[in-house]
């Protein structure tokens, strides 16, 4: 078995390994896209490192775009296998590729209508179409049972907490056994149940870093969110609450839920849901409630008390509304969607509050106004902020560098080599040290590109004299 790491070697953002197995079957692993800073964007218009057309299969983990947001783009560069997942993912992954084409075709035709592109006219990374194309090839496999994604290799998925549908994967050719964690969730997150311990002894393992130099903060975000919730409606303000529309959304529905009923929170005050996306993926996780932590009572009444805000025009007229509520509204960085109507609407108003739960790029609004922006340009206009910004930290879907040990204790052999990927540097080097130093195992951090042989015991392949 030959492993290449196509992506997320130096970063958190374009997963796609590339496995050869011993008999020449060619599988990817995720195929995730660039995001965040230009030049990393950028990567996304290069070539995949090996043509689309000869790869048999991929094996997707979850459906966040990091790791699937590449699959219409390989799509349309001419692949033609399968795309494996669970069921969950594949539900998921329906609603953010089609979004993330969406977006793409917009970008092309604002690049055009600017005329910025450096080719005209500029065209988009991928369209619907190949969207829809990648979601025809998927192909939906209950975690736990092997399949062969091509001739001479099998595999297996574990779910990994992290996002509804998530898994690590174990792939085997006839020599050697790879386990890639995907992303790896928190054995206390509020929605997903715990990962599971992966049963399989890896020769490689390939495990993600992205918190790998940090321990979250426990204090208790439930206790925070409330008192801001209080207080603001005590002056006569508003809760707005941009939110990443799958997973995190629905995660603060529960948490605002629980507010309520034990009174923390007034039991009356009105809770929108202003993004279609969040709605749907809202639906998709109710169908698969087994695949959550929450009780009958909750899922029951998850979306009770709380209003969908369907059309734009509606959107519009919530943006204006003058008595208390709580909106939570896309995007999660405040860097479009709806959630930008409500922004300009509130930030110039000090009895508003705006909180953000969760990670925030360094260069986004939110990244900005939880640093102190004073001002911050919506839609072509400068708006004063005045309303009370916030950042609940804690509310990450990955586990910490404690969490990532503990799931990599509980493989059942130490692995003969560890590649730490899908990490800035700095956390991939701490989780590096961590794993040696915790665990005794040898790792590395590999270069982007680079390719890894597994080493071949030969009296697996010869027969003794
Ligand atoms: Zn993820």
């Amino acid at each position: 078995m030959l492993v290449q790491i196509l992506g997320a070697a130096d970063c958190v953002t374009g997963s796609r390994h590339l496995v050869r197995g011993v008999d020449g079957g060619l599988v990817l692993l995720d195929c995730g896209l660039f995001q965040g800073w230009k030049p990393l964007r950028e990567r996304n218009w290069l070539p995949l490192g090996v043509a689309p057309p000869s790869l048999d299969a991929v094996v997707l983990s979850h459906a966040h775009l990091d790791h699937s947001g590449w699959l219409p783009a390989l799509v349309r560069a001419g692949f033609r296998g399968r795309i494996w997942c669970s069921p969950a993912t594949r539900d998921l992954a329906e609603v953010l590729l089609l979004d993330s084409a969406h977006l793409q075709e917009e970008d092309a035709r604002r690049a055009n209508r600017g005329g910025w592109s450096r080719h005209l006219p500029a065209q988009p990374l991928y369209t619907r179409r190949d969207a829809a194309r990648a979601i025809e090839s998927m192909r939906p496999i209950t975690p736990g049972k092997d399949f062969s994604p091509v001739t001479g290799m099998t595999a297996r998925l574990t779910p990994a907490g992290h996002l509804l549908g998530a898994c690590s994967v174990t792939l085997r050719d006839r020599l050697h056994t790879l386990v890639y964690s995907g992303d790896i969730g928190r054995s206390d997150d509020m929605l997903m149940r715990a990962p599971q311990a992966v049963p399989d002894a890896p020769d490689l393992l390939l495990v993600e870093s992205t918190y790998g130099d940090r321990q979250h903060d426990d204090s208790d975000q439930q206790a925070r969110l409330a008192a801001i919730v209080r207080d603001t409606v005590e002056r006569g303000g508003s809760v707005l609450m941009p939110t990443f529309a799958v997973g995190r959304a629905q995660a603060l529905m529960l948490l605002l839920q629980r507010l309520r009923r034990s009174c923390e929170i007034p039991a009356s005050l009105p809770i929108y849901l202003d993004s279609p996306m969040a709605q749907a993926a809202t639906r998709i996780h109710l169908a698969h409630a087994r695949l959550m932590r929450l009780s009958q009572a909750e899922l029951r009444t998850l979306c009770e008390g709380v209003t969908a805000v369907e059309d734009a025009a509606d959107s519009r007229r919530l943006a204006r509304r003058k008595t208390p509520a709580v909106i939570l509204s896309s995007s999660g960085m405040a860097t479009g969607g709806r959630v930008l109507t409500h922004l300009a609407a509130m930030a110039p108003e000090p009895r508003h509050s705006i909180v953000f739960p969760g990670y925030q790029v360094a260069g986004s609004r939110g990244g900005r106004l939880i640093d102190g922006a004073r001002e911050i340009k919506v839609m072509g206009q400068i708006v004063p902020v005045r309303a009370e910004v916030h950042h609940l930290r804690g509310m990450s879907g990955h586990a910490d560098a404690s969490g990532l040990i503990g799931w990599m204790r509980q493989l059942p052999a130490a692995p003969a080599q560890v590649l730490v990927v899908h990490g800035e540097p700095a956390a991939a080097d701490a989780l590096r040290l961590r794993i040696g130093r915790d665990l005794g195992w040898s790792a590395r951090v590999p270069r982007p590109g680079e390719t890894v042989p597994l080493a071949v015991d030969l009296s697996a392949l010869e027969q003794p004299d």
